[in-house]
């Protein structure tokens, strides 16, 4: 971590505590919703599309910008308005207007992990954020617990099961075509459900009818089974099994080509 970042940021402990409160009578209210960068994880677009009432294809395409990372890894970034401020396009006079839905970032600001990998956090004072001169104290724990963060927490880390792969440490990339499965499974998830249930996807999968149940009708459930079927395909993980006849199929080519 640089210099520069730790001087700016404050490093809290588990026991620390913060004062912090961000409410409507204060003059800063809305400001800071305002020409921001935030990456959107699986699970932010999941609630943030349920909460706007969209398909996950019209919500990426009308609210977010697509990138790829270093290791041909998809990236979504929530798109910011066009108007002077470049504000959030779900701001709204009385505050945020997917307020039950918002992104993991926008909850767990004022604190946000020392990085990816590392269990500790930061804290950035900001003096024009006037939100931490008054209110209650908090731990990190009772932070979370008061956002309701802990569900996004445990979808996060299955993704970073996925983003933070020895796979990728080893230096390997994503193709293209890798890269649009990831999306799909992971954001695009209306397209990715299509796949599995008008393909012959279960011919060749071997899931369990309970699975297959849940997942039709649960979008939790849907996406950490699209975060299993990646592991199979990507690191060649046991988090799916094939059909018996599709693996003699497989071994039939393979001899083929011997
Ligand atoms: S208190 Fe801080 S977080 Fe809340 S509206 Fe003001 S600037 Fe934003
Ligand atoms: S999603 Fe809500 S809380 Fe987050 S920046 Fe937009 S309006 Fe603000």
């Amino acid at each position: 971590m640089n210099e520069e970042y730790t001087e700016k940021h404050r490093r809290l402990s588990l026991d620390d505590r913060f004062k912090f409160s961000c409410h409507k009578g204060l003059t800063c209210f809305n400001t800071c919703c305002n020409d921001i960068n935030i990456f959107l994880t699986p699970y932010d677009v999941l609630r943030m599309r349920r909460g706007a009432g969209l398909s996950s294809g019209e919500f990426l395409k009308r609210y977010t910008i697509a990138l790829l990372g270093d290791e041909g890894l998809p990236l979504v970034v929530l798109k910011m308005m066009e108007d002077e401020d470049k504000s959030c396009p779900f701001v709204m006079p009385d505050g945020c207007g997917i307020y039950q839905d918002r992104p993991w970032s926008c909850r767990m600001y004022p604190i946000f992990p020392a990085s990816p990998k590392e269990e500790g956090f930061l804290i950035e004072e900001k003096p024009s954020c006037l939100g931490f001169k008054e209110g209650k104290q908090w731990t990190i724990e009772e932070w979370k617990r008061d956002q309701g963060i802990n569900i996004y927490d445990k979808m996060n880390e299955s993704y970073k099961e996925v983003t933070l792969h020895d796979y990728f440490e080893k230096g390997n990339k994503l193709d293209s075509g890798r890269a649009k499965m990831l999306y799909n499974a992971c954001y695009d998830m209306d397209e990715f459900k299509r796949f599995i249930f008008e393909t012959r996807f279960f011919d060749i999968y071997d899931v369990e009818n309970g699975v297959i149940e849940k997942i039709k009708e649960d979008e939790e459930e849907l996406l950490s089974f699209g975060y299993g079927w990646i592991r199979f395909n990507l690191f060649s993980e046991d988090t799916l099994k094939l059909k018996d006849k599709t693996l003699d199929r497989l071994l039939q080519s393979k001899r083929g080509k011997d």
